[in-house]
């Protein structure tokens, strides 16, 4: 689209203030009147993609439809939108450097020498304009990551610089920083926005809009100041004060007239403000939950709660709907043994078993499985959970003692989780798994169709273990049945036990697409059954 607008977010003084929740807040506001829109998310690591990175470096890998493997914040973006994002909305250093050598090595440059400027910003311009002209965006955000003054965000920063001297009032910048609060004083300090903001002027970048995160309300005094100094209109010092839910946050926005600015300084009309009916009234439903739902959810990273961040979103969209509030309590799959169980797990409404990779911590939640087939209470098992399911009821019901996946013991003679064919000569690590949206056929009558109401779905992978069909036929008798099918390749994608109250295990990540304007039905349907949980206290 010619006349597709460009946000450009970036932050200042520190991490982790939240430019993600501010992008897909804008976003929604605009989407909220009418402007198709979308967000991009640049990363200044050398990774190709997050794929390879551990989670406790950088949280979850959120899996795009087209099989990307991305940023957290992505799921942010659809969660707030309730648009896909795809492969192009998350780009990295070590991409475009990739892109760049490729293109040296194939002759593209024609001789010349190949610098920082212009051939990587040049390649970090076109990712940025593809999006607006190959899917016809009027608004692309793009949120750069990492915080002003990084060495590693340099190169961003200069094309950001360049994209607003040539596209003029059609691209503008928004400064997400931090007003900290000093208790010993009792004063609210914008020096560090000052600096902030010096820092990007010394890279040739005055931003239009600066949101300032704070715990306390800014005075009119305070915005002036911050105004004078950095120079910007008043108006576009927004307040970006600290809330009990992240999904309050475009609301606020609202409220601060963050996407009037916005639309003003890219000369865009303004008409009515939307009323965000809806949304408001999912935040009213969860500020109003006066019961709560126990959840265990059972993983080895539990440590930091950004590596289960979909699952834990997809949990408090079902429980909110539910008009209950999810009490998610991390379980250490490490910690869980045969003696513990019942007091890590007896209180719990339902159990989740969370993906996973490595042997590390699957003994307990093996232990999680079994306790939950045992004692009725609803289980839900995500990818390796529902491996691990299978692994439980092999080795517990049918007897099969050394049932294993071949992930966790190469030489078990009952693979009943095998690495799929096509994984056989794969060596790289980097986008190999089996990755993005499968089809899924669905059986009549099962828990699953019971929630999805059709016979057909579409869901998003990231593995490269299955549920070895020679073992289907035994693992069926003994009372696991496989409700959900690929057509095309029979990979088993579901099972329950139909004898119990609640049993599902997925071999695909549903949490990825459960949005706050759609929960996903699997997930409605496993917290009602946590809520309908007799055993709860
Ligand atoms: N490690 C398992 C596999 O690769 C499960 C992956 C997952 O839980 N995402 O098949």
């Amino acid at each position: 689209m010619p006349d597709t607008r460009y946000i450009f977010v970036t932050g200042g003084v520190a991490s982790s203030l939240g430019k993600g929740i501010i992008s897909a807040s804008l976003a929604k506001l605009l989407q909220a009147r009418g402007y198709k829109v979308t967000i991009q998310k640049l990363d200044p690591y050398l990774n190709v993609d997050p794929g390879t990175l551990n989670p406790y470096e950088h949280g979850e890998c959120y899996v795009t439809e087209d099989g990307a493997e991305t940023d957290l914040d992505l799921g942010h973006y659809e969660r707030f939108l309730n648009v896909p994002t795809s492969q192009a909305n998350n780009v990295t250093t070590g991409r475009i450097y990739r892109d760049v050598i490729e293109k040296e090595r194939r002759g593209d440059y024609l001789g010349k020498t190949v610098q920082i400027i212009p051939h990587v910003t040049d390649e970090i311009k076109r990712n940025i304009k593809l999006l607006g002209s190959k899917k016809n965006f009027d608004v692309v955000i793009t949120e750069i990551g990492g915080t002003v003054g990084d060495i590693e965000s340099l190169p961003y920063i200069e094309s950001v610089r360049q994209l607003k001297w040539e596209l003029g009032s059609r691209a503008m910048v928004i400064h997400l920083t931090l007003v900290p609060y000093l208790a010993a004083s009792g004063e609210l300090k914008t020096k560090p926005t000052q600096h902030s903001v010096k820092q990007l002027l010394e890279n040739g970048v005055q931003p239009d809009v600066l949101v300032l995160r704070t715990e306390k309300e800014l005075s009119p005094d305070i915005r002036k100041k911050v105004a004078l100094f950095c120079n910007v209109d008043s108006r576009a010092v927004i307040q970006s004060i600290d809330v009990s839910t992240i999904y309050e946050v475009p609301v606020k926005m609202q409220e601060e007239g963050l996407d009037e600015i916005v639309l003003e300084k890219l000369s865009l009309p303004i008409n009515q403000k939307p009323e965000l009916k809806e949304w408001k009234l999912f935040l009213s439903k969860m500020k109003n939950a006066k019961k709560s739902v126990k959840i265990a959810l059972v993983g080895k990273y539990v440590e930091l709660t950004d590596s289960y961040k979909s699952i834990i979103e997809a949990l408090i969209h079902a429980a909110t709907y539910h008009e209950h509030k999810a009490e998610i309590n991390l379980i250490q799959s490490e910690s869980i043994t045969p003696e513990n169980v019942v007091e890590k797990l007896g209180n719990m409404q339902g159990i989740l078993v969370a993906p996973g990779f490595g042997h590390r911590g699957v003994e307990g939640k093996l232990v999680a499985v079994k306790f939950a087939r045992e004692t009725n209470i609803p289980f839900f098992g995500i990818c390796l959970g529902m491996q691990c399911a299978v692994i439980e009821l092999a080795r517990n019901v049918l007897g099969i003692e050394k049932a294993d996946s071949t992930e966790m013991d190469y030489t078990t003679p009952n693979p009943v989780i095998d690495l799929m064919e096509g994984q056989k000569n794969v060596t790289d690590k980097g986008g190999t798994m089996r990755l993005g949206v499968y089809d899924c056929k669905i059986k009549k009558g099962s828990l699953a169709h019971n929630a999805y109401k059709t016979e057909l779905v579409k869901e998003r992978h990231r593995h490269r273990y299955e549920f070895n069909n020679e073992y289907l036929s035994a693992i069926e008798k003994a009372g696991m049945t496989a409700t959900g099918i690929n057509p095309e390749t029979g990979l088993v994608e579901i099972v329950e036990i139909p004898s119990h109250r609640w049993f599902v295990g997925v071999q695909f990540h549903p949490e990825y697409s459960s949005t706050v304007l759609k929960p996903h039905p699997v997930f409605m349907s496993f917290v009602s059954a946590a809520i309908n949980n007799e055993q709860s206290n």
